[in-house]
């Protein structure tokens, strides 16, 4: 979103039109700032036989999709109607890595059936894959290395503790399970978490996964996952993608010498392609004054956008409506939901009047794909910018939406029957 003339643009498209086009709270995607984050990740391992598989979780707008899929990405899902989504938008079933943590060997089974790459992430499943399929269907293992990120601990996996991934301890008897049952590894995968800030990390994860691919004599990819940092206010510090291009190419083309042959290196971005490109808007409903500070009462809650309440993400938020004020005042923003629920505390935002539209920075990627209809409220609607023009990608829901499924017992029928 840029300010051109004294109003905010996308694309040169008006933002305030488009409020007022499709209503608030809004979900406003630009499509060219995808592209332009996925060419800096192609042209950093330009050098490499690079495969991107998008992590569809982040944003699942079936228009997205179809978009990401038009720059030439494959998909990471982590459920089987993820997978659907995919292959309702036109993605081969080849270009989807199923990465799952924690379902039933009936769910990869499923996986199995459609064609999916599947990524398996516990030796006890890996035990039962096998036994079931022995090497007439491939798969990729996903290995915890146990490397520290940064960040929040919810999105930080790669550690101890985590659930996520076969640990790196556990080599040996990673090994004996796929030579017994004769089972065709042709991928190692890492995903250490949200929030990875160095090449550093990533180039320890890497010689950890070139290590075992030794032992490994059928693959065809090694995936490092995601956990590029992206940034959410002024300042913050971001993954060099050069620098990693740089280093990790120098490295990967090593490994693959010693390997013997040149292996294909995949990542799984979401927020590095999604996050920036998203912006929330909503509408100030109430300018509440307490004695502690000045509440933004706007049109939507954390059953909209969730990230600051549950990681304690902090997004830039701005005053849509009234950029050229002379006035900035310092404010709380909150929600509607009857709970604590705040956007953001003591931001110094140009003077809010009731009716200003507020926007919400890096909303693309975990705001609506964790939006809920708690307090029985409407999700938002998604637009998406595309070629200087909005496009609706998802209606505003209705009542009929809210009470889809619901089943409304007879009490009374029941009691004049008995
Ligand atoms: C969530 C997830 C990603 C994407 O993480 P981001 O931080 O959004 O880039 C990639 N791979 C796997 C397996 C994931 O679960």
């Amino acid at each position: 979103m840029e300010l051109v003339d004294g109003r905010y643009q996308i694309q040169g498209v008006d933002v305030l039109d488009i409020c007022q086009k499709f209503d608030t709270p809004l979900y406003v995607y630009d499509a060219e700032k995808m592209a332009t984050k996925l060419n800096m990740l192609k042209d950093a391992f330009k050098g490499l036989n690079l495969k991107i598989k998008y992590a569809a979780k982040a944003l699942t707008n079936v228009s997205v999709l179809k978009f990401l899929r038009t720059q030439g990405v494959g998909l990471d899902v982590v459920s089987i109607q993820e997978a659907h989504l995919g292959l309702k938008t036109g993605f081969k079933p080849e270009e989807i890595l199923f990465t799952p943590n924690c379902v039933s060997l009936e769910e990869i089974k499923m996986a199995v059936e459609l064609g999916l790459v599947i990524n398996i992430d516990n030796i006890s499943i890996l035990e039962q894959f096998g036994h079931a399929y022995g090497d007439s269907v491939p798969c990729c293992i996903r290995i915890n290395p146990h490397l520290m990120a940064g960040g929040n601990a919810n999105i930080s996996v790669g550690h101890i503790d985590s659930k996520f991934g076969v640990s790196i301890l556990q080599a040996r008897h990673l090994l004996r399970v796929i030579k017994t049952n004769n089972i065709k590894v042709t991928g190692l995968h890492m995903h250490t978490g949200s929030d990875i800030l160095d090449a550093e990390v990533f180039l320890r994860g890497a010689d950890i996964l070139f290590d075992l691919a030794q032992d490994l004599p059928d693959l065809e990819f090694v995936d490092f996952g995601s956990g590029f940092r992206v940034a959410y206010k002024e300042g913050d510090v971001t993954t060099d993608i050069v620098d990693l291009g740089k280093k990790l190419t120098v490295r990967f083309k090593e490994f693959c010498k010693d390997y013997g042959r040149e292996l294909e290196i995949w990542f799984e971005p979401g927020k590095f392609l999604v996050s920036e490109a998203g912006h929330f808007l909503m509408k100030t409903n109430v300018i509440k004054t307490t004695p502690a500070t000045v509440f933004v009462g706007v049109d939507s809650g954390f059953n909209h956008l969730i990230r600051p309440m549950m990681y304690d993400s902090h997004h830039t938020i701005f005053n849509v409506s009234n950029p050229n004020s002379e006035t900035t005042r310092v404010y709380t923003v909150v929600g509607y939901i009857c709970e604590t629920d705040t956007f953001g505390w003591d931001r110094k935002l140009n003077e809010v009047r009731e009716g200003d539209i507020i926007a919400l920075k890096n909303a693309g990627a975990y705001g609506f794909s964790m939006a809920s209809n708690y307090n029985s409220r409407f999700r938002p609607a998604e637009v998406l910018v595309h070629n200087g023009k909005a496009h609706l990608i998802r209606k505003r829901e209705t009542m009929d939406d809210i009470l889809r499924n619901q089943v409304m017992l007879d009490f009374e029928a029941e009691k004049a029957e008995a």
